[in-house]
Parts: structure tokens; sequence; C-alpha cells
């Protein structure tokens, strides 16, 4: 047994140097220690906790090992999969492990010294007993209200901080986050339940009967049975019993000093409603039922389906079917949605179906309620079915039977900044694999890469073309701005085309959306005299202007000037203002339609999760007419009285230098069109565009998916890109320009010895300074049907070679494998 103790172990630390770190383990710990823990060990002078990976019994390392520090839980808190999960993100997306690791936990779980410590709200300190040393560190924070750990550990006097942390974690006596957050309010609430006199339904009868002389209680307990009996649970919370049953909490007295029910206090989860009453979900129409039938069939012997259906034509009556059958079979379901913004329309549409077994993890919500989702989903106390963006990949399921990926299609699904740079859509179909899942992919207008995928049998695919009760797809009507422009029929932005269809809508009173896929005021303000444009002072583009503050705005780096009235460069001309978002559209709407009530719907309006919510739940009861917005707007919503949806312009996304452009601008326009006419009648949409006779204009007119994914595979196919060719950028910034371009031509010639043509640059990105850092970029093309292993391999070590240089030591390079 005694080669059997472990006597060193490899740690995952959040630092980009090495995937993991080996740590001598003193003998105490030795057999406490377990994978998946979090310790704590010494980096140079600094504490740093991190994951346990591996344990050895025998130590294979020449040099000495530094002891590791402490053990601060008592069992794993990651799963062994999981593991296995960010081995597989590290090395396709070719991060370091501590940066997947940053990513996957929440912060109140990561606890490192850049994280604030605080108490709890409402903290009394009669409420725990504390050690001495809990004691001094309250009376520390009583003082100090928020600290940063590396503060805390020095007022408090303890070298390791973490230990004494996690205890008073432990306790609920303080919490801890990554930013200065939203505080912690802990809920607890009262509850009501049966006592052993009431354990059997004879002892009910007769505690009943007893109860003859007593009305008042006895019609209370009566009440008490049945809410048991309706909701299925034991307990009730006091304040429905009470409510509902239309007693005093006398009466209940009087029943709990009978000893016949028991009061008490329970923390109440905040993520669940106490009861919720849940409603039979709708029955498929035959084509849904058709689908869902050959998804299951599919499933037989793939494991990804692609659903391609148009919209409204009801995927989420499907996914709602499907996720019932996992949940029937004891499995887990994961529902991924490519925005926060999604979340709250389908949370009400699953609660209704699902209740308590539903769970919703995104970054809005505060993160101690993050961690409570995750421990519960690690001690298996909860949540069958997770909805989520992103990040919910990695959490602790214990047996997933499924993933929905809703709107596959969009890029927001892939993580740009920081690392690792990975897309969710694909990850998701590795976690279903490590889980023998399966996974369901389902959108109206599916990547290319992933119908790609589905044609060449590698995907299931099932196609869904007729809406819910069979109701037409919009009527699209182009109007060519640029011949208005010439005749001078415009007003401002608007066509009378435009005009005439909103008026007449808002005559039925029908909802109108309003699409432009820019937000601000204008994307750029131009001096009248000298044409002077404003840029930002750390990165290389205009700066936008947003009115409603009186600033100008960096969308790159946040930052911002008010405006001044003359051009600072030549004192004399104005700033006018050039192209419109959609703040100027609002605007100019409210002018035009004075009566009409009107919301905007951007990432400038919704930057709390209320903020929202209010601008949807408003739209959707109707006390909002017209409503103007970005992307947001073109996404899953689900709003029945929109009967007029207005693209404003679609020329700026179909110049956009991108190969993805004309895909993207396909998707955009066939999406925001689909929120028109969805439950009653046919709608209408009204394009704006200085080229009517664009191909991409075309098939989005008639709806024609087909040609579009057969126009954009010929040029993929010209031009070597994806999903013929597999792409990895390699970015490299430095605060000098010449640091940089020479850092970034020996990488290129290195590459290009081994890769030859498949090597492109180094150029200049789109915007080529951000944040003070001047950037390169080169491109390498891998075909599709090639191993990209080598090619990573090679950028590895050309990559260490150059930063181990002294003139490059402070060079960053960022590989963004797959870039969207
Ligand atoms: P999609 O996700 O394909 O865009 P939805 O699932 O949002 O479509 O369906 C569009 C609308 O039609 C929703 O309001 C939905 O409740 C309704 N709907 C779809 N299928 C049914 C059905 N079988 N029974 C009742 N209502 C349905
Ligand atoms: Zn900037």
């Amino acid at each position: 047994m005694d080669s059997q103790i472990p006597i060193s172990v490899d740690v995952i630390l959040p630092l980009p140097l090495a995937n993991t770190y080996t740590y001598s383990i003193p003998k105490e710990y030795a057999s406490k220690l377990a994978v998946g823990m979090r310790v704590t060990v010494p980096v140079k002078k600094k504490i740093y906790t991190g994951i346990v990976y591996a344990l050895h019994s025998s130590n294979k390392q020449k040099y000495e090992l530094k002891d590791l520090i402490s053990i601060l839980d008592d069992y794993p808190i990651i799963r062994p999969f999981q593991l296995s999960f960010w081995e597989w993100i590290s090395e396709y997306y070719q991060s370091f492990l501590g940066d997947v690791y940053k990513a996957a936990l929440p912060s109140g779980l990561k606890l490192d010294s850049e994280s604030y410590v605080e108490l709890r709200q409402n903290f009394e300190e009669s409420e725990s007993a504390l050690t001495p040393q809990q004691d001094i560190a309250v009376d520390v924070l009583l003082k100090e209200k928020k600290m940063r750990v590396n503060d805390f550990a020095r007022v408090v006097g303890v070298k390791e901080p973490y230990s004494l942390i996690k205890t008073l974690l432990d306790k609920d006596v303080v919490v801890v986050s990554e930013y200065l957050r939203e505080n912690y309010k802990p809920k607890k609430e009262t509850f009501v339940r049966g006592s052993q006199k009431l354990s059997s339904d004879k002892l009910k009868n007769k505690a009943l009967d007893e109860l003859k002389s007593a009305k008042k209680q006895q019609q209370l307990l009566m009440h008490f049975f049945s809410l048991q009996q309706e909701a299925g649970v034991q307990e009730i919370s006091k304040k429905l019993l009470l409510e509902t049953a239309n007693a005093s909490s006398a009466i209940l007295k009087g029943l709990e000093s009978k000893g016949l029910l028991e009061i008490y206090q329970k923390e109440k989860s905040r993520l669940d409603l106490s009861v919720v009453e849940t409603y039979d979900k709708h029955p498929l129409n035959k084509h849904q039922e058709k689908a869902r039938v050959e998804i299951t069939s599919h499933f037989k012997d793939k494991n990804v389906v692609l659903l391609h259906g148009v919209t409204s034509s009801g995927k989420t009556e499907i996914y709602i079917q499907l996720i019932e059958e996992a949940l029937k079979k004891g499995e887990q379901v994961l529902y991924l949605l490519p925005e926060i913004a999604l979340t709250s329309q389908l949370t009400e549409r699953l609660k209704r179906v699902f209740g308590n077994k539903l769970g919703i993890y995104h970054s809005k919500f505060s993160d101690t309620e993050r961690v409570e989702i995750w421990n519960n989903l690690l001690l298996d106390k909860g949540y069958e079915i997770i909805l989520g963006v992103r990040s919910s990949v990695f959490l602790p399921f214990k047996k997933l039977g499924l993933i929905i990926v809703d709107e596959e299609h969009e890029n927001t699904y892939k993580q740009f900044d920081p690392a690792p740079r990975y897309h969710a859509r694909n990850a998701a179909v590795v976690l279903a694999n490590l889980h023998a899942a399966k996974t369901l992919l389902g959108t109206a207008t599916p990547s290319i890469e992933s119908y790609n995928n589905a044609l060449a049998g590698k995907f299931g695919l099932v196609e869904l073309f007729k809406r819910h009760k069979e109701i037409a797809l919009p009527e699209i009507i182009a109007v060519d701005i640029k011949e208005l422009r010439r005749k001078k029929q415009m007003r401002s932005f608007f066509s009378p085309t435009m005009l005439e269809c909103v008026d007449a809508a808002l005559q039925k009173k029908e909802q109108v959306i309003l699409f432009q896929n820019r937000r601000g005021y204008a994307p750029y303000v131009e001096c009248t005299a000298c044409a002077h444009v404003p840029k930002c002072k750390n990165c290389d583009v205009s700066l936008t202007l947003h009115k409603k503050f009186n600033a100008l705005t960096c969308h790159y780096c946040g930052y911002t000037e008010s405006i001044q009235h003359n051009c600072s460069k030549c004192d004399d001309g104005q700033l006018e203002s050039q192209g419109f978002g959609t703040e100027k559209i609002e605007d100019e709407v409210r002018q035009l339609f004075p009566d009409a009530r009107v919301a905007r719907l951007d990432t400038d309006t919704t930057r709390t999760k209320t903020a929202y919510e209010k601008i949807i739940q408003n739209f959707q009861s109707h006390e909002v007419d017209i409503l103007v917005g970005t992307q947001m707007v073109s996404k899953g919503l689900d709003f029945e009285n929109v009967s007029l949806v207005g693209i404003l312009n679609a020329d700026n996304m179909l110049n956009f230098p991108d190969f993805r452009a004309h895909e993207r601008a396909f998707q955009l326009m066939a999406q925001v069109s689909g929120r028109a006419g969805r439950k009653n009648k046919q709608g209408t949409v009204i394009l704006q565009t200085s080229d009517t006779e664009h191909p991409i204009i075309k098939q989005v007119i008639a709806n024609d998916y087909l040609s579009m994914y057969k126009q954009q595979m010929l040029e993929r196919k010209d031009f070597n890109y994806p999903p013929y060719f597999r792409i990895i950028n390699i970015m490299m910034k430095h605060r000098d320009m010449h640091t940089v371009i020479q850092a970034s031509s020996k990488m290129a010639s290195e590459l290009r010895a081994v890769f030859g043509e498949r090597v492109l640059g180094p150029d200049n990105p789109p915007v080529f300074r951000i944040q003070n850092l001047f950037l390169k970029r080169i491109v390498l093309k891998i075909e599709a049907n090639a191993s990209s292993e080598k090619a990573k391999e090679l950028i590895r070590q050309v990559s260490k070679k150059i930063l181990e240089q002294d003139q490059f030591k402070s060079l960053l390079i960022n590989l963004d494998v797959d870039p969207m």
C-alpha cells in the first residue's frame, strides 16, 4: 500500500506559462488529496489556488519540489469528465489549462489574489461560532467592508488566506467575487410541514376529526393537505399557505402547539420558485411530429442532428418534447443559447412545462447564484435542465443525455477574448460525446459549416419548412434607396414605402420592428470644414457618437470624450454626424411618428438584466408600438402582434470585409424578417438597399437558403475558406510597432518554411491598434482533411523561441483556432 501514497501533485494554475505545475505533498495531506480538489500553492513570492490535475506516487522530477500549502476542499469540486473536457479545449484551441480553469469556474469558486472578499449582507456576529482567527477576520471586514484577498491577508496577518476564506465561506460569513459587483442577499423563508402525528392517511383523518371544535384550525389543516397534494411536495411555504387559505398566523400557531405542524426556517434557493404551476406542453402539429420522429431515428446512428426549420415553425416545441423524453430516461439536458438576451422569453416557456427542474446559468446572475447552480449539480441536488449561454458547457453535469444548441449559426457562440477562444457549439458536441449524449443543432439559417456536415452525412438533417398553423412566411419588399436618394424622395433614412407601411401598421394597432445593425447615434462624426474625423487615442478607429451622453465613444476600448462644439483640429467647422445607428433612428422615429410609443433594444439600453427584460416585456404586452434595435431584435424572439419589420440598410452588412459577411447578412435578414407575422397572419418586411440586384438580397426575398449555401460554398472553395480549409489566426501585439513587425515576420517566415503558401501575412487586421497595442496578424489555412496538430505544434515551438528572446519578452501572441 505504501507505494500507492501520492508524494507529488500536478496543479492547474491560472498562469500563462505551462499547463500544470508540480508540488510535493506534505505527509499529513497525502491521504486526503484527490483529483479535482482545490489546493493552495506557492509561486515565487505569491500564493495561488489551483485544481489538482494528477497525483503521483513516485517522483520523476530532477529538481527539488516545493510543498503545497493547503487543501481547500473535502471533496472534488469538478468531475473527472470535466478535466477531459478542459484538456480537449486546451489542446484544440491552444490555450493553457489555466485559462480554461479561469473560464470554467464561477469566480466564487476561484479564490485568487485578485478576488474581493466581504461580509455577507445582514451578517450578524452572533449567528455562528467563530474561531479566534475567524473573529479577527470578521473585525477587519467590518471595518474595511470590501477588500482584495491580498490586502485581507496582510491586514489579518495570514500568509495563506484561502483556507481561512474557505472556512468563512462555508460558514456563510463572507462572499467572494471577481469584481465589485451586486451584493449577496440570503433568502430565508419559513416553511410548514406535517409532524409524525400526520404520517399516514389514517392519522391525518384522526387529526381532522379531533379538530371538530376548532373549525378554523381544521380548515387550515385541510387546506394544507390539499396544497401538499396539488404541488406534490411535503413542505409548503408559510406565506403561500396563509395567503391561499386566507388564515392568520395565530391559527397556524395553534396547529403547531398541538404538535401537528412544524414551522421552520429554510434557506430558499435563490434560483427556484417554491411552488411553480406547470402546464401541459402543446401537442405537436403534424409537421413538427414528423420532424421529431426523424430526429429520434437519426439519433440511433448519428450523434449530432441539424434541425433546419424556418422561423416560427415551432422548433422550441419540438425541443420541449425531446427534453421531456430525456428526463424520463433520467438524463440531464443542456439547452444552449447564443446570448443572455434570449433567456428570459425561453425561461418563461420552459418553466411553464418543467417548473423547478430548470436552472438558468449566465453572467448576469450574481456569482453566488452561479456557485449555487454549480454546487447543486455537483452534489446531485436538482436541476435536470440547464438553460444557459456559452459558459454553461463547463458545469459539472452528472449524466447528460441531450444538448440543444439553439440558433446554432450565431457567431456569439465563439469566445473571442480572453482565451480559451472556444466555439461553444463545437465544444458542446465534444462534451456530448464524453457523456455518450446526443446534440441537436437548431436554426432557421444553418451555418455553412453545419449544413455542409449535414449534407456530407456527418450530421443527421431534418428540415421543417412549414410555419406553425401554416402561416405564410412574410412578404419581403426590396426598396431601392439609391434611386430614391437620387430623386430626393428619401426622408432621412426612410423611404416613402417604409413610412407608409409603418403608418398603416400603427393604424391597425399592429407592432413594428426596425432593424439597423449599428448601435450609437452615428458611426462617426466629421468636421464640416476640414473633414477631420475624431479617432480614439488608444485604437485605430473613429469614435462613435452617443448623443444621449453627449459623447464620442470607442467601441473597442470604451474610451470616451465629450463632444466639442467646434472641430478640435481647425477650430472652424462643426462636427456633423455621418451614417446612422439605432440611437439616431429612435430619435427620428419619435419625430416622424409622435403618437407612437417607441423603445430601443441594443447593448447600450440593456446593460442590466432587468433593463433587457423590461423592454421585451413592454413590447410583448404592447406598451410599445415600435421597437428599434440592432441584431439583438433578430434572434429567436417570439412576438404575436408584429406585422411589419423594416431593415433600414442592408448595404453595410453586405459590404463588410469578411468572408462570412454574405452568409451573415443572409442569416441576419432572414432571422429579423422571421419576427414578422408569427401568430395570426402573413407579415411584411421592407428591405432598404442600394443594390436590389445583389444575389444575397434576392436569396433573402425568395427565402432560398439552398441557393445561398451553394453560392457561398463555391466562393469558399475558390478562396480556400472553411469548410474546405481550417483557419488559425495568429495575433501578435506589442506597444512598439517595430517590435511587432520584426516578430511577426520572423514567425511568418518560419511557418512558411513548412506550410508554404498556406501562410498569409503578416498583415494589419481591420483595426490595427487597440488599447495602445499594435497588432499584426498571420493567417494559416490548412486543408480540412489534414490534421491541424502539426501546425499547432509548430506555432507553439516558434512562439516559444521568439518569446525567449529578450527584445520580444513583452510580446503577446494569441492564437485563434477557427476564428469567426
Ligand atoms: P421557432 O422556435 O421555430 O421560431 P417557436 O417554437 O417559437 O418557433 O413557435 C412559434 C410560435 O408558435 C410560438 O408562440 C409557439 O408557442 C407557437 N407554436 C408552435 N408550435 C405550436 C404547437 N404545436 N401548438 C401551439 N402553439 C405552437
Ligand atoms: Zn479605443
